[in-house]
This record gives C-alpha cells, sequence and structure tokens, in this order.
C-alpha cells in the first residue's frame, strides 16, 4: 500500500475549477473521504488519481513516485465497489475470481488472492453457494471480496453505496469500515452523505467548488468546524448560525433573545454558532425568575419526536433555531421555554465566516 499526496494540485474543464489548488495528504492505511456537495469536485479529484485526467498545475505522487506523467495502468490504484450486485449465475468463488481471471492473473495466485481474501472477510465456508442461496449480508462480504481481491497500491470509491436503501448502506458502511482496519488498506472515498463521511472516516476533506476548506478527524472537523461553510455541512440538524452582537461581557443575537455570558468572546465575532444539542431547553419561568444565566425565553414552534430524542424547533424574535433534546420530554408547540447555551459549546465567526478562537 502507498500514500497519496496532491500538491497545488489544478484541474480546468474549460472555464471550470473543477479542482483548485488542492494539496493533501492521504497516509498509508488511511481511511480517507471526500466529502461535498455535488460537483464540487470529488470525482474529478478520484480521476486525478488514477490517472485518467492530468492536473492543469501541481503534482501528485503516489508512494512517493511523482506519477503526473505515469499511465493509469502503472499507477496501479483500483477504483472499485461500483457496483455490489454479484453475477446470479457464478458461485461466490467465481464472482471474487472473476476481476482476477479478467486479468488473466496466473492460476496459482489468483488461488492465493481468493483464499487470503475469503479468510480475512470470513466467507470461505460460503464460497461454493451461488448468490441466491446468500443472505443479504454474505451477498455483500463477497461482493466486497470480489471488489478488494486485486492488490493495488489504494482502493478508490466513488459514491459506492448511495444507491442502495437506508438499512442496506448501514450495513455496508459497517462493513466497508471494518474490512478496511482489517485489511489496512489506503482507501480514498467520496460521498455526498455528511453521515457517511462522518461514521466511516479516519479523515475528511470538505470540499467546496474545488477547493479543500477543511481536512481533520471527524471528531475534530464536527467540533471546530473552520468555517461556517463547514458548519452547517455538518449534523443533523445542523449547527445554528445567528447574526450577533456583542454586549457587555456577553454576546447576543436574535434581538437579545439568546445571551451568551462570556467575557472570552473574540471582539471581531459578527456570527455564533450553536449545535443543536448544546441548546438547553427548560420550562419557562425558570425559578420564577427572568434571566439569571439560565435562560432567556422562546416559544416552541414545532416539535419532531425521533424515539431516542426529540427535534425542536424555536422561534426567538425573528430567528429560529433547532434544539436536540435526549428522549422525549414533554414540551408542546406555542409553550414558552428557556434556552441557554454553555459559552465553552459555543462557536464563533467572523466577518468572512471563518472559526474565530474564543
Ligand atoms: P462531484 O464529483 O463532486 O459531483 P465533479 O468532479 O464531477 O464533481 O465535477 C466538478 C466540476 O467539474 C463540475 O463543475 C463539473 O461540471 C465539472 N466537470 C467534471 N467533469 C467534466 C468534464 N468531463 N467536462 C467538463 N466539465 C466537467
Ligand atoms: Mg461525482
Amino acid at each position: 500500500m502507498a500514500n497519496i499526496v496532491f500538491r497545488n494540485v489544478t484541474k480546468r474543464y474549460g472555464g471550470t475549477l473543477a479542482v483548485d489548488d488542492a494539496s493533501f495528504t492521504v497516509n498509508d492505511n488511511e481511511f480517507f473521504c471526500f466529502f461535498g456537495p455535488p460537483l464540487s469536485g470529488k470525482s474529478t479529484i478520484l480521476r486525478l488519481v488514477l490517472g485518467l485526467e492530468t492536473p492543469d498545475s501541481g503534482e501528485i505522487l503516489i508512494g512517493g513516485r511523482p506519477v503526473n506523467a505515469v499511465s493509469p495502468a502503472e499507477r496501479n490504484v483500483a477504483m472499485v465497489f461500483q457496483n455490489l450486485a454479484l453475477f446470479p449465475h457464478m458461485s461466490a468463488r467465481d464472482n471474487v475470481r472473476f476481476p482476477l481471471v479478467e486479468r488473466k492473473v496466473a492460476e496459482p495466485q489468483i488461488e492465493k488472492r481468493v483464499a487470503d481474501v475469503a479468510a480475512k472477510l470470513h466467507i470461505g465456508h460460503i464460497l461454493h453457494k451461488p448468490p441466491a442461496q446468500l443472505s443479504g449480508g454474505e451477498r455483500q462480504r463477497v461482493a466486497i471480496a470480489r471488489a478488494l481481491v486485486r492488490d493495488p497500491n489504494a482502493y478508490l470509491m466513488d459514491d459506492p453505496i448511495s444507491a442502495l436503501d437506508a438499512r442496506l448502506r448501514e450495513e455496508t458502511r459497517v462493513e466497508l469500515k471494518r474490512i478496511q482496519r482489517e485489511l489496512g488498506k489506503t482507501l480514498i472515498y467520496v460521498t455526498h452523505d455528511q453521515e457517511e463521511a462522518m461514521s466511516i472516516a479516519d479523515r475528511i476533506a470538505i470540499l467546496d467548488n474545488g477547493r479543500i476548506r477543511q481536512i481533520g478527524a471527524p471528531a475534530e472537523i464536527y467540533d471546530r468546524p473552520a468555517s461556517t461553510y463547514v458548519a452547517r455541512l455538518l449534523g443533523s440538524p445542523v449547527m445554528n448560525i445567528l447574526k450577533s452582537v456583542r454586549g457587555e461581557g456577553a454576546v447576543e443575537a436574535a434581538e437579545g433573545r439568546i445571551r451568551i455570558a462570556d467575557t472570552a468572546a473574540p471582539v471581531d465575532a459578527v456570527e455564533i454558532g450553536l449545535r443543536p444539542e448544546d441548546i438547553k431547553v427548560r420550562p419557562w419561568p425558570v425559578d420564577g425568575k427572568d434571566d439569571r444565566g439560565q435562560g432567556r425565553p422562546a416559544l416552541v414552534f414545532e416539535v419532531e419526536p425521533l424515539g431516542g430524542y426529540t427535534v425542536v424547533t424555536l422561534a426567538a424574535g425573528q430567528a429560529r433555531l433547532k434544539a436536540l433534546l435526549r428522549g422525549q420530554p414533554d414540551i408542546r408547540p406555542d409553550a414558552m421555554v428557556a434556552i441557554s447555551c454553555e459559552p465553552g459549546r459555543v462557536h464563533y465567526f467572523g466577518q468572512s465566516g471563518g472559526a474565530l478562537a474564543r
């Protein structure tokens, strides 16, 4: 396996900047995910790694070797997993063998690779069966084995499971993550699904119109988004971002209906970000008194019970914000509640949307 490095790589299609000065390192054995909205440049990055496209400027290295002038075949990078469906007329074994047979790999080597992958994926005992006799989970493991049976420098996957239904997608996600860890392969994975990116990757690169906006471990990006752009992409519901003004020892938003006592708030903050799970919601009035740091009044606009947790949409002045509460609290629409947030949980953003340190 190998690491993959981009140094200031730019790729244009006519007037479109598909990839804009991208620099990153995917480490050896890392599960690295590109996440961004449609047309943000994800697939173009994969095609640049594969060698199906050449950068207009910048350098690409695989395993330390500059590959700008190296053909796709010589790069030995595999795009896999575009199709989870197995060939129904072939046994599981023949399905797994297929990519190697197609490449005319010698028989002893095929047998060795298949045995190796089958052992790692725990499917040796079902290889003789046709797909119709396998359970859903077994079929997926066989499909993944088929995808992984070649042994390239790195694997690339372009939104591989987006076509599956929600349940199968969750199962496949878990399988993939576990398998990648067990096999120790360099894997570059593309998705436009934030939950998938967060749950599956060691590190995520967030794309916006061909530009990498932030790279980091999922928890790091979630806890410290570098900008409002990134902050708005992650989380369910996403972060509440509100225009803010600084008062005395406090920051206010929503016409003063939200007040955060925080002497450490950066002076140049123009917006605050509050994660829904960080907003405390309590019955009003609190202790029969007005605001003693325990929150200001807001109106419950709507309540969405989701079983394990509840999303409450609140109206504070002209602002709408969402709070995520555990369980099924007794909160009704049109009720008055007190909302507050620990100063340490508040995100501050400056004029250009960049995150500011407290
Ligand atoms: P994503 O995979 O994130 O949806 P792409 O990498 O496919 O994004 O596309 C990035 C940008 O480059 C888009 O604006 C897209 O229209 C453009 N683009 C991609 N491939 C081509 C191409 N072959 N010809 C012209 N424009 C392209
Ligand atoms: Mg794409």
